[in-house]
């Protein structure tokens, strides 16, 4: 098969396993090979022209793309439902470099409190040095939102669900406001994933993900991917192109290699996530637990609306102080105590540490973020295991 194949028609878990690949054909390879060569040679120099130029396909110089690059970039165009598709050395240069290309001195930009650590240092320290002007909203206020966008702007930026307290955003209804003023919708997908959400179909410009975390899925391989309109696209591969974070061969065959049983993992840990937040919830030692899929969250029904399943990720916190946490977290076996989420194993965390240590305790307080909590991100062992881990650990406080 080649990627010239058209897998648009298919399903999800056929893209992931069949887009981008075999378009190499070295001799008759049943996946596309790891291409470790920084350039690629011709023997026309007109054709090669003509590719340098974009004006025929083909490669040329890896800090653009590569083959093995691009068979990830195809996987990731096909699950957003994306016109075209781009990738970055980590999910923090997709984001940088979207938000930098589109946002120059006197343009403005309307997000959210809750994002992301990382974007949030971009949107609190740097992009303010450049002259662009910053506006974060109350999360989960979309009349406050919508009249902020209202005001003129020129990109809304969106993350859901948010990390690490999953506060659920409308991006149907955000997107249609961004739409009236003419500002273009960028999404972080890293959460839900294209299994769970697609932000395109709801109205979103561009969507992002760190490839990291679920797509990568397994804790050895950083990337970044941004999917969407076409000519968006293409301003934001040309400003990577030239700042050079791009992704190169090996983490983006680690990356496409777990793709491909992204749809298995991610039902499953749907299904276990909502499982072990539904026992939490009732045990008298946790005080509360933050998961979309349970109906007493306040995002719970726009959730239902915008996705097909609710995640691996939550977070609760615990009756009792940071005493208990660190406590818990230490008592807890089948779990890593590491950063990073959406892995086949258990990793949990305080985001003090992990997602928001970037920031100062004062501004991770601004952002209503308790030093308290604990974010569980539920891997893909029998659930039934890590009941009875949480179950262990909780008896221990
Ligand atoms: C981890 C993460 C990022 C940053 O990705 P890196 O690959 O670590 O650079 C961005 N957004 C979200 C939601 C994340 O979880």
């Amino acid at each position: 098969m080649s990627n010239k194949m058209d897998f648009s028609k298919f399903k999800k878990s056929t893209m992931s396993v069949w887009g981008g690949e075999g378009d190499l054909n070295v001799s008759g390879a049943v996946t596309t090979p790891i291409v470790n060569s920084v350039a690629f040679a011709y023997n026309d120099v007109e054709k090669w022209h003509q590719v340098s130029l974009g004006k025929e396909e083909g490669f040329i110089y890896s800090r653009n793309t590569n083959p093995t690059v691009a068979a990830l970039e195809e996987k990731i165009r096909l699950l957003e439902g994306a016109e075209a598709a781009t990738s970055f050395a980590t999910g923090m240069a997709a984001i940088s470099n979207t938000l930098y290309t589109f946002l120059t001195a006197g343009k403005r930009v309307v997000s959210q409190k809750d994002n992301y650590g990382g974007t949030s240092k971009i949107f609190l320290d740097f992009l303010p040095l450049n002259g662009v002007q910053v506006t974060l909203c109350d999360t989960t206020d979309f009349d406050a939102f919508e009249a902020e966008i209202a005001k003129g702007c020129d990109m809304v930026y969106l993350e859901t669900p948010t990390n690490p307290t999953l506060k659920v955003v409308d991006i149907k209804r955000l997107a249609a406001a961004a739409k009236k003023v003419g500002a273009i919708v960028v999404a972080d997908n890293t959460f839900a994933t294209p299994i769970n959400q697609n932000p395109l179909a709801l109205g979103a410009d561009l969507v992002l993900h760190s490839a990291t975390k679920f797509l990568c899925g397994h804790s050895d391989a950083m990337g970044g991917v941004l999917a969407g309109k076409k000519e968006l696209v293409q301003k934001v591969y040309n400003y990577r192109e030239i700042n050079g974070a791009s992704l190169q061969a090996d983490p983006a065959y680690m990356i496409a290699r777990g793709m491909k049983t992204l749809e298995l993992r991610i039902e499953r840990q749907n299904a276990s996530a909502l499982k072990i937040a539904q026992y939490l919830k009732t045990h008298p030692k946790v005080q509360d637990v933050f998961y979309p899929g349970l109906p007493t969250h306040p995002g719970h029904e726009i959730a239902k609306a915008q996705m097909s399943g609710f995640g691996g990720i939550m977070s609760f916190a615990l009756v009792g102080g940071y005493d208990h946490v660190a406590k818990l977290l230490t008592s807890l076996q089948l779990v890593h105590l590491a950063a990073s989420l959406g892995s086949v194993s258990t990793l949990a965390g305080p985001p003090r540490t992990t997602s928001h240590v970037e920031l100062t305790e004062a501004q991770r307080k601004q952002l209503g973020i308790p030093e308290s909590l604990i974010r569980y991100s539920v891997g893909i062992e029998n659930v039934d295991d890590l009941i009875q881990d949480l179950e262990n650990a909780l008896a221990q406080i």
